[in-house]
C-alpha cells in the first residue's frame, strides 16, 4: 500500500483558473505531487483532453468539482459525471451529497471558514449540516502556507470537535490552485493511501479518503499506527471493542525523504504530539536522525488518536503536519 502525494482542490480556464489542465499537471509534477484532483467550479468540462495529459506528464489527474453554491462550496472528488448544484437552497446540502455519493463521488467542504459575501461568494459555508456522518471530509487547510492562517485554524478546531463529538471525518488540504505562480511560501500536501487493489487511482482515492487513510504535511510524512498486544492499527482504522486495554504502543514514523528538495525547514526544535479526544498524550522531540517514535498512550476513555507535528516555518512556530483519526470503539462494556 503506497502513500501517494495528492493535491485536492484546484482550477483550470474551465472556471475561474488561469491555467490549462495541461499547465496545472505540469506544475503539479514539479512540486513533486503523484496526483491532482482537478476541482473546476460546478463543471467537469476541464477534464476533456486528461488522458493524454497523464501520459504526457506521467502524473494521475482525477475526476473532481467544486460544487459551488451562494450557501458554501463542497469539493468533491471521484464523480463519475457532473452532478447539478442549482437546486441547492441552504438546507438542502444532505440531498447534495447523496447525489454526489451515487455519482460514486466523496465530498468535503472546502475553507469552510474563508470570507464571503462580497469577498467571494458563497465562499462561507452556511449550509445546515444535520447529520455529520454523511459528509466525507473537511479541508481544515486552505491555501499555501495554511497552518497559519486564522479560517483554517478555525477548520481545524471544527474537525477535532466534530472528532469528539464521535463522528469519523476525514480532514484534507487543498491549495485551491488558480494559477502557476512563483511561491516561496510552504505548500501542503494530502498523502493518501491507496489500496492498489481494484479499479482506477481515482476510485482508490476515493476509497483512501472515505476510510480516512490520509496525512496532510508541508513537509516530512508523518505516519501512526496503534498496538495492542493481538493487533496493529493504521490511519482510518478502528480498535473493535473487543480488542480494547488499558493502554497500547503507538508508533509514530516520519518520513523526512519525501518530495525530497522540494521543502526545507529548520531541524532544530520539531516536535511530535499526541492529540485525542483525551488531550495530548503524547509528546517527544524529533530530528531526521531518527525515523521512528514509540509512545505508550492510554486506552480507556480513548475514541481517536492522531499525531501533529510542529516545527519553525519562515520564523514561524506552527504545525507542519498531522495525521488523520485512528478510532477506538465506545467502551459501554468496558469496565
Ligand atoms: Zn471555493
Ligand atoms: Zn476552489
Amino acid at each position: 500500500m503506497g502513500w501517494t502525494a495528492c493535491e485536492l482542490h484546484s482550477h483550470t480556464n474551465h472556471s475561474d483558473g488561469r491555467q490549462s489542465l495541461l499547465e496545472l499537471a505540469q506544475g503539479a509534477k514539479a512540486l513533486g505531487f503523484d496526483c491532482v484532483a482537478l476541482t473546476d467550479h460546478n463543471t467537469m468540462t476541464g477534464l476533456k483532453d486528461r488522458e493524454s495529459i497523464e501520459q504526457e506528464t506521467g502524473l494521475t489527474i482525477i475526476s473532481g468539482m467544486e460544487w459551488t453554491t451562494f450557501y458554501g462550496h463542497m469539493v468533491t472528488i471521484g464523480l463519475t459525471e457532473f452532478v447539478d448544484w442549482r437546486p441547492a437552497g441552504p438546507g438542502d446540502i444532505h440531498e447534495g451529497v447523496e447525489r454526489v455519493h451515487a455519482l460514486g463521488g466523496i465530498a468535503g467542504m472546502a475553507h469552510p471558514y474563508r470570507i464571503g459575501n462580497p469577498m467571494c461568494t458563497g465562499c462561507f459555508w452556511e449550509f445546515e449540516i444535520r447529520d455529520w456522518n454523511q459528509l466525507d471530509y473537511i479541508e481544515v487547510w486552505s491555501g499555501t502556507f495554511p497552518s497559519i492562517k486564522t479560517d483554517n485554524a478555525r477548520a481545524f478546531r471544527l474537525w477535532t470537535e466534530r472528532l469528539n463529538d464521535g463522528f469519523r471525518i476525514a480532514a484534507t488540504s487543498g491549495r485551491d490552485w488558480h494559477a502557476q505562480e512563483l511561491t516561496d511560501a510552504p505548500i501542503s500536501v494530502t498523502y493518501l493511501q491507496l489500496d492498489e487493489n481494484e479499479g482506477s487511482i481515482t476510485e482508490q482515492a476515493v476509497r483512501a479518503l472515505a476510510a480516512g487513510r490520509a496525512s496532510v504535511t508541508m513537509g516530512p510524512l508523518v505516519t501512526l499506527e496503534l498496538r495492542s498486544e493481538k493487533m496493529v492499527y493504521a490511519i482510518g482504522d478502528c480498535v473493535p471493542e473487543q480488542d480494547r486495554s488499558e493502554s497500547y504502543e503507538a508508533v509514530v514514523e516520519i518520513d523526512f525523504q519525501v518530495r525530497e528538495g522540494l521543502w526545507e525547514f529548520p531541524e532544530a526544535r520539531y516536535l511530535i504530539t499526541l492529540m485525542s479526544n483525551l488531550g495530548v498524550i503524547g509528546e517527544q522531540h524529533a530530528s531526521s536522525e531518527q525515523k521512528q517514535y514509540r509512545f505508550e498512550i492510554p486506552g480507556k476513555g480513548l475514541m481517536w488518536v492522531r499525531a501533529e507535528l510542529k516545527g519553525n516555518a519562515r520564523s514561524m512556530r506552527t504545525m507542519i503536519a498531522f495525521t488523520n483519526a485512528i478510532y477506538a470503539e465506545s467502551e459501554q462494556a468496558y469496565d
